[in-house]
């Protein structure tokens, strides 16, 4: 037996035969195979054509793997068609590239935008983007991009150097047990894939070369020990067995959860919501019996787009939020997008250090606050149109990276000048509409008895408090093992927050990864957390732990 290890995704454990995906969708032609005039109409061709491939992939994939996971398609088809990336495209074909590199190069330069950027979500659609080139590689050399599966019914655990995210969605559920690859990371668009697709899986394993000799061996996956086991003896299997079917029959209690309360064994109900970014994710939440979304990353309208969301555009997107969720609470934060998050339009100077530097709050506080208002008239528009329609105290507003008082004054006199002017103007307002703030730097959490009183909750930010706490950096790898948010100091940060607004009458939330680890759910509960917001694909997990806790 042999063992290697990697990032585990999800907890359950798959036995099968190796079958290594050969990288063969890596390369192009390196010298273009006719003039410019050529090439560039090449890579219109093979646009075209992957537009209508990925199109169709939309439909059909709608049907196996539902609306959620077969966006990636549509997604896909608009970055096929996107003005910026066939401009850059273009103008390296101009150069001489071949069309091939050209796309390999563009979707380089904008997959690096992505990467930099501070927020995981985003950065991990950088592989959106190599994707794409992928696909459209494959169209201009007319490759089949995977080998046939072996003809025989055994079980298979892919091994690769990466899965993109349409090669995952596509992968063959009834065949497929499993994957693992040398790349790629827990917050990538594949990991989350193979989440919402139950599907165990090993990302990070590093070992490439490994990986491809195995090739036809039988493997037992164990994503909870983060281990491959490669010729695993009869003991391994029995017992991997044995998991996977406890693991089955805890999937199907866990989803008769849906519809019961996050509810402790002593009978404290304890709020159970989740964290989305864009507008449609809101009905998956529903879908799955959140109490709503705890925390709506409002950056995400931003950040993609060419100049910042105007006020009817992100109306119409809180309002679809809202809607999606009947009456349950939307709490929406308020922009956090820093210097190196890269928004082109807003002219944002290089920093040093971005995690310390103009973001969040900061931003929309300091020059001019267009921004910060067309923001807010949007989010007070939306919660006055749910008021008038019967859902007042839905919509609610949260304000990221607080450190002092004097920035939670300065918010809350734009917000409620921004509530009297849509008065004036004859339009609906939400007389009930509610507003908190992230505790998410130590010097808020260390005042957080001066902030309570002008608040009606507090969501504690446990990545940011946890990266400001131990002065460890969230996006370097090197210090990643130091981050931990079950520290003592973090803790006691969390109960003296909690304690702050319980003495006002409010509640606390958590909205950071902390909230998803069901082995400090108990501890949560015990310093006072009221409210755990989750991404959907924990809903159910935390919410069952939640039911065994007291
Ligand atoms: C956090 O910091 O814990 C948080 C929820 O905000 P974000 O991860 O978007 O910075
Ligand atoms: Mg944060």
């Amino acid at each position: 037996m042999m063992t290697i290890r990697g990032t585990g995704i999800g907890e359950s454990a798959a036995i099968g035969r190796l079958f290594w995906l050969a990288p063969v969708r890596e390369g192009g032609a390196a010298v273009p195979v006719g003039s410019p005039a050529e090439e560039e109409a090449r890579f219109l061709a093979a646009a075209d054509a992957a537009q209508k491939e990925l199109r169709a992939l939309y439909e059909e994939s709608r049907t196996t793997v539902g609306e959620e996971a077969a966006q990636i398609f549509a997604v896909h088809a608009m970055i096929a068609a996107d003005e910026d990336f066939t401009e850059l495209v273009l103008a390296r074909i101009g150069t001489g590239e071949s069309a091939e590199n050209a796309v390999i190069e563009a979707a380089q330069t904008l997959a690096e935008r992505f990467r930099a950027m501070d927020d995981e979500y985003l950065r991990a659609r950088a592989g959106d983007f190599t994707d794409i080139a992928a696909r459209l590689c494959d169209q201009l050399t007319g490759r089949e991009s995977v080998r046939d599966l072996p003809d025989n019914s055994d079980p298979i655990i892919i091994a690769a150097h990466d899965l993109t995210p349409s090669q995952t969605v596509g992968l063959d559920r009834k065949r497929i047990a499993g994957f693992v690859t040398a790349a790629g990371s827990p917050g990538s668009h594949t990991a989350i894939l193979a989440r919402s697709m139950n599907l165990p899986a090993l990302v990070g394993m590093g070992a490439n070369d490994v990986l491809s000799v195995l090739d036809g061996r039988q493997v037992m996956l164990d994503a909870a020990a983060g281990e491959l086991i490669v010729d695993p003896d009869s003991i391994k299997i029995a017992e991997c067995r044995a998991r996977m079917q406890a693991e089955q029959e805890a999937a199907r209690v866990r989803s008769a959860l849906r519809d019961l309360p996050a509810e402790t064994c002593s009978g404290r109900r304890i709020r159970l919501g989740a964290n989305i970014g864009l507008p449609r994710e809101a009905a998956e939440a529903a879908a799955l019996g959140a109490d709503g979304v705890g925390l709506m990353r409002s950056e995400f309208l931003y950040l993609g787009a060419k100049q910042p969301p105007g006020e009817e555009e992100q109306l119409a997107a809180y309002r679809a939020a809202a809607e999606a969720l009947g009456n349950q609470p939307l709490i929406i934060r308020t922009l956090d997008i820093g210097a190196d998050k890269q928004v082109d339009y807003l002219n944002l100077a290089k920093e040093e250090n971005p995690a310390l530097g103009l973001r969040a709050i900061r931003l929309c506080l300091c020059g001019d606050r267009a921004l910060f208002r067309t923001q807010l008239r949007a989010i007070c528009r939306a919660a006055g149109e749910r008021a008038a329609a019967g859902a007042a105290g839905q919509i609610a507003v949260m304000f990221p990276m607080i450190t002092s008082p004097h920035e939670l004054d300065d918010a809350l006199d734009e917000l409620y000048a921004v509530q009297a002017a849509l008065d004036r103007e004859g339009r609906e307002i939400d007389p009930d509409l509610s507003v908190g703030m992230m505790i998410e730097i130590p010097a808020a959490a260390l005042m957080a008895e001066q902030f309570a009183p002008k608040c009606a909750f507090f969501s504690v930010g446990s990545n940011d408090l946890t990266q400001y706490t131990l002065a460890v950096d969230r996006q370097n790898a090197a210090v990643a093992p130091l981050a931990a948010g079950a520290h003592p100091a973090v803790l006691s940060l969390i109960a003296r927050t909690a304690r702050a607004i319980h003495a006002e009458g409010g509640w606390c939330g958590l909205c950071g990864e902390l909230a998803a680890d069901p082995s400090m759910t108990q501890t949560l509960l015990d310093l006072g957390i009221d409210e755990f917001s989750v991404s959907p694909a924990h809903l159910l997990k935390i919410k069952e732990k939640i039911r065994s806790c007291t």
